[in-house]
């Protein structure tokens, strides 16, 4: 499959990137690639639960 943005890491940075991409062009194809098991963690620590 081919993708219009693939971002490497699923923290606040590479969320922030996807999030704008998509409002700005809403059929743009996105990957994010996390190796952990859950995303957003530092987000998730430093009280981020609200916009979850
Ligand atoms: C305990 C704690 C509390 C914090 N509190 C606040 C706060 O109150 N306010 C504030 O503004 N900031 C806070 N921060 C800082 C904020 O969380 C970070 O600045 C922010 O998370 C950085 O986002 P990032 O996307 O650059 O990196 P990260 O959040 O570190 O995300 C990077 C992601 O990429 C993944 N990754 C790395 N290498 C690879 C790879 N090769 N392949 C796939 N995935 C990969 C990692 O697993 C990670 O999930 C806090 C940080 C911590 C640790």
């Amino acid at each position: 499959m081919i993708h219009d943005l693939v971002v490497i890491g699923g923290g606040a940075a590479g969320f922030y990137a996807a999030a704008i991409l998509r409002e700005q062009s809403p059929k743009a194809r996105i990957l994010i690639l996390e190796r952990g098991k859950e995303v957003l963690t530092k987000v998730k620590v430093s009280g981020g639960d609200a916009v979850m």
